[in-house]
């Protein structure tokens, strides 16, 4: 990744885009469009078409007839892995246009969402590429006589509903493996962050994804998102966002055709940190990214950071001098180590945040502002607060900013009580010197992921997946397969 690279491709016009509906792409029926808005500078970068229900309706109706004729969904499972392995070339000769269309749409910064976003979801394709000729069907163990059968089969048509923090990697995770099982898929990206997604589609389309396999209808959440949500001949809702949406979801299910609803949602994460950790200064440069990167727009952040009080001070300290350093910027700046917030709007519910934490008592040590190294551009701070008890608003709520709360505690099970004294259970982290205390933490704690002398850095081999409030059903891996694929028994009287 290089800056002139870069230079070549950020002030490259973007056209105005369209719908992505049966291999088509189309303006919404009713004509609608909604203005995209770079949150590097505040300025306009082009429109997206507004969907509709007519328009998720005729989406729908093109996922159901592709997956009905076989032509994606009974298609050799060689050739399927082809085209998906067609895919992931394709995202890799345009990485660097994918990584820099992202970052104008959403600001994470460019050295991240290099990796993160057309590189990840580039590994992903790939990934599940591999797993296409590798799903067995099961021979049970039955009496003398008879002959159980269980037979793996795509369900059917998926919807994908996903946020804008990273939308190419946590689409991927979506995309990929539902396609890898065979099914159609209609996709709703974010209204803050569709353009790459949009790129992904046609490139799907030029390795060979056979028209209406794939289709992708932007717009608002509370009508495209809403009439997918409630459509009758949608078999599965995979969605990645904020709980309230998952709760609307779920309740949409209930008030439609009881499809299946994933829901992979925040967290509040605790980063928990011994004083037996191995070397404190890594622990707090790790910690402070685990928070800060990409604005702490990020579901896994470790944003609740709990430290054993002999070592709190200088752990607080190490943080805040971190912190200040940090350089918040031009995200596509590849010096850069934090870029733009994704909206004035989330710029405005972080700032909020700080200012109620300060008001129930907690104490800002460095940030809790916006910053404007770019003119026009949503920037904050990285923040640390101390001093926040449980019963704080920014103990308990996910805030999806670069904003810390640090708590003090006395030994593993006074650990073990405030890690767990949450709604959530997504993800979390231990920092400790001791195997034993580790493998203790890895069980105690409520989360999908533990994360061991580290935080970040989960690959696509491992699943992700939240517990309690963040969630239900896992992305990547081979147990995200399971989500897209039905069971169907087989019984033989011999
Ligand atoms: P969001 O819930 O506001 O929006 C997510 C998607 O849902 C968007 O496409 C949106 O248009 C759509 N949507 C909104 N209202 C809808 C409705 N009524 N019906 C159907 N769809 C609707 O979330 P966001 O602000 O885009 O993303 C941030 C949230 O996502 C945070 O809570 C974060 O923790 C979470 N997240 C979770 C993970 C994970 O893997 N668990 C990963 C990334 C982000």
């Amino acid at each position: 990744m290089k800056q002139e690279q870069i230079d070549a491709l950020r002030y490259l016009p973007v056209r105005d885009q369209r719908l992505l509906i049966d291999g088509q792409w189309v303006s919404a029926a009713s004509g609608q469009t909604l203005p995209v808005v770079s949150p590097i500078d505040g300025q306009p970068l082009c429109t997206l078409a507004a969907a509709g229900q007519a328009d998720v309706d005729a989406a729908v109706a093109a996922a159901r007839r592709s997956f009905e004729s076989g032509v994606w969904s009974r298609m050799a499972p060689a050739e399927r892995k082809r085209v998906l392995h067609r895919v992931a070339d394709r995202i890799e000769a345009h990485q660097a246009e994918l990584a820099v269309l992202g970052v104008r749409d959403n600001g994470t910064e460019i050295a991240m969402a290099w990796k993160a976003e057309p590189g990840s979801a580039a590994g992903s394709f790939r990934y599940y590429a591999e797993c296409v000729d590798k799903v067995n069907g099961e021979i049970a163990p039955t009496p003398e006589g008879t002959l159980g059968l269980v037979h793996k089969e795509p369900v059917g048509v998926v919807g994908a509903i996903v946020p804008w923090n990273f939308p190419l990697m946590i689409g991927a995770w979506k995309i990929a493996p539902a396609l890898a099982a065979g099914n159609s898929v209609v996709l709703k990206p974010s209204e803050d962050a569709s353009l790459s997604l949009l790129r992904l589609a046609q490139l799907c389309l030029e390795a060979g994804l056979p028209p209406g396999v794939l289709s992708v209808v932007t717009g608002t959440g509370g009508t495209a998102g809403e009439a997918l949500a409630r459509h009758m001949d949608v078999d599965i809702v995979t969605f990645t966002g904020s709980g309230p949406v998952g709760r609307l979801l779920l309740k949409a299910s209930a008030e439609s055709n009881l499809k299946r609803v994933y829901l992979e949602l925040g967290g509040k994460s605790p980063n928990i940190v011994f004083d037996d950790a191995p070397d404190l200064a890594h622990a707090a440069k790790v910690s402070a990214m685990g928070i800060y990167r990409n604005s702490g727009q990020v579901c896994v952040a470790g944003s609740r950071l709990l430290v054993q009080r002999s070592v709190h001070d200088e752990f607080v300290e190490r943080l805040h001098h971190i912190a200040a350093s940090l350089r918040v910027g031009d995200p596509l700046d590849v010096t850069t180590e934090i870029g733009a917030v994704g909206s004035a709007r989330q710029l405005a519910k972080n700032l909020a945040a700080v200012h109620t934490a300060e008001q129930q008592g907690a104490r800002l040590r460095v940030g809790g502002l916006a910053i404007h190294p770019v003119a026009g551009g949503s920037y904050m701070a990285p923040t640390l607060l101390e001093g926040v008890t449980p019963d704080m608003a920014l103990a308990r709520e996910e805030v999806f900013g670069p904003v810390l709360a640090v708590m003090p505690f006395d030994d593993e099970a006074d650990a073990v009580r405030l890690a767990n004294d949450t709604s959530y259970g997504l993800a979390s982290a231990v920092w400790t010197g001791s195997l034993s205390r580790a493998h203790r933490m890895v069980r105690a704690i409520k989360a999908g992921v533990v994360h061991v002398n580290t935080y970040g850095g989960p690959d696509i081999t491992v699943p992700l997946g939240g517990v309690r409030q963040s969630g239900n059903g896992h992305d990547k891996s081979m147990h995200a397969l399971d989500k897209y694929l039905d069971l169907k028994t087989a019984w033989i009287q011999l």
